[in-house]
């Protein structure tokens, strides 16, 4: 991908059909139903695509255990039908992963296995396992490390494994490539409507400083926790709000948790669930859930939450991971559309999408989760057709395929402790839109999500090669080594 051409295209381009805000989930999944029914598509994004709760996901493609138990039966199936569409398009990037639920009391046992099995029953023809009981032998020999004593059995069951920014990005090669136009760092920053009722789009480009306009007949926000925010600044009327709420992870090493299963804590002390995963030669821990009133990229892990994760984990395993085992950490805003003001137990909100119209042409897709950004596109655009009153087209985006390089195949890693060869840095550089090295550390490698301190061996290095295809000087240089220490002070 080239950005000079993507940005050549958007302005040449007559009108668009579909203007989308945010290259987060949301919005690419919009942009992708909207190219797979041959509409016009422009897609941008203020920051680097996946900046905003996209890469913050704890990696899960699953219709959600939880809102199960909440009753959210439609939500769950429609999750478990897209993890299977996921698995099949982006194979490069997503798994199979079994998770393992160690119970202490007989009848919880039995309680999760029936909720399970109802799991797999929903999943239908998509299905990825049948759930099972494990005798206590068996939990202990697939997890050695779980606390013993007390111990009655496990329940193990399967759902998908994914790499949210990495399936991001060969989501915009792959929109790019069949017409659509997703650029980063391009701002929307608000709209005219002409006398034909076409919206005159202002954008500024970040990179170069430049504003220009663009036309389309319709616009999509899908700027996540943001998204309230815009539809003010177009001066028009939020027909919802959005609650804010912080999720937090830490990321450690496998000495606790050594297995290739994944661990379920199924109630933790705040009554949550509590996900211990492997991903990329690590742990992921998460989440907690804490309503926040500021929208940060990055928000701060408190000591709170990294205690919190920590004490559930001791009430687990043996030889949990102490604060100074920590290799990353990391935390998102989910995008929570409130159904009353001011109520902020965020985890009894729905994490159902809705599409809100905020006035003839504009339109707001809202909540989700990254499991079923395919169908909240195809449910965004679908609304859009029928409102606009244009001719239905048919959507084909649960047939594409979604390819990309493949980041762990090959040998030869930068450093013992980060899963990629320098060549894959080398085609990111070239291919994939990146700007910063940021983009480059955090999003196109996961870098600073696996192991900060190996990033940071590998920094300067980084940065040469960098600056050296894209021809950037000493300041450059400097500018983004200081950019990124600032950031990964947060990881
Ligand atoms: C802690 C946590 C864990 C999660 N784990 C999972 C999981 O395991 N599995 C799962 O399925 N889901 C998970 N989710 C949910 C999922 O990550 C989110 O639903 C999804 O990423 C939201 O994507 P989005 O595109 O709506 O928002 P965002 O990713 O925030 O994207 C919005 C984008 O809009 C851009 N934007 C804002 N203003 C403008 C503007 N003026 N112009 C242009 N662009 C703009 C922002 O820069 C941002 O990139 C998790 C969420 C959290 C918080």
């Amino acid at each position: 991908m080239n950005r000079s051409k993507i940005i050549e295209k958007i302005k040449s381009a007559e009108i668009a059909d579909v203007f989308v805000i945010g290259g987060g989930a949301s919005g690419l999944g919009v942009a992708l139903d909207a190219v797979s029914r041959s509409l016009k598509v422009v897609l941008a994004e203020k920051h680097d695509f996946g900046k905003g709760t996209t890469s913050k996901a704890t990696k899960l493609l699953h219709g959600g255990v939880r809102y199960l138990a909440q009753g959210d039966i439609g939500l769950v199936m429609e999750a478990l039908k897209e993890r299977r569409i996921i698995l099949s398009n982006a194979p490069h990037l997503s798994n199979i992963q079994e998770f393992i639920i160690p119970f202490y009391n007989i009848w919880q046992g039995y309680f999760y296995l029936i909720g399970l099995k109802l799991y797999d029953i929903l999943s239908f023809k998509s299905s990825l396992g049948s759930s099972r009981l494990l005798k206590k032998d068996t939990v202990l020999k697939k997890l050695p490390n779980v606390k013993s004593e007390g111990l009655k059995g496990g329940i193990s069951y399967y759902d998908g494994q994914f790499d949210d920014t990495r399936l991001c990005i060969d989501l915009v090669s792959t929109i790019n490539a069949k017409g659509g136009s997703c650029i980063n760092y391009t701002s929307f920053e608000g709209f005219n409507k002409n006398d034909k009722g076409v919206f005159e789009i202002q954008l500024t480009d970040h990179i170069n400083g430049e504003n220009y306009t663009i036309l389309s007949r319709s616009i999509v926000n899908a700027a996540g926790v943001h998204a309230d925010e815009i539809v003010k600044k177009c001066g028009l009327e939020a027909h919802f709000s959005i609650l804010p709420a912080k999720g937090s992870h830490l990321v450690v090493s496998k000495q606790m948790l050594s297995s290739d299963a994944a661990v379920m804590i199924p109630k933790t002390s705040d009554g949550r669930v509590l996900f211990v995963v492997p991903w990329h030669g690590v742990n992921i821990i998460g989440t907690t859930d804490i309503a926040v009133q500021n929208k940060e990229y990055d928000p701060d892990v408190s000591d709170e939450e990294v205690e919190f994760m920590l004490s559930n984990c001791r009430n687990y395993f043996n030889d949990p991971p102490e604060k100074e085992n920590i290799l990353s950490k990391y935390s998102g805003l989910r995008p929570l559309v409130t159904e009353h003001k001011g109520k902020d137990k965020s985890k009894d909100v729905s994490r159902k999408h809705k599409i809100v119209k905020s006035a003839a042409g504009f339109y707001n897709l809202l909540g989700g989760k990254w499991t079923t950004f395919r169908k909240m596109g195809y449910d965004a655009v679908d609304f859009l057709i029928k409102d606009m009153g244009w001719p239905s087209r048919s959507s084909f985006s649960h047939t594409f395929k979604i390819s990309g390089p493949s980041p762990e195949s090959s040998e030869d890693f930068i450093h013992p402790d980060l899963p990629y060869n320098k060549n894959f840095f080398i085609h990111s550089i070239k291919n994939e839109l990146v700007e910063s090295i940021e983009d480059l550390l955090a999003r196109r490698t996961r870098c600073l999500f696996i192991n900060k301190k190996a990033t940071l061996n590998i920094l300067d290095e980084m940065i040469d090669v960098m600056a050296e295809i894209k021809s950037k000087d000493q300041t450059w240089k400097l500018n983004q080594k200081h950019l990124f220490l600032h950031l990964a002070n947060k990881y």
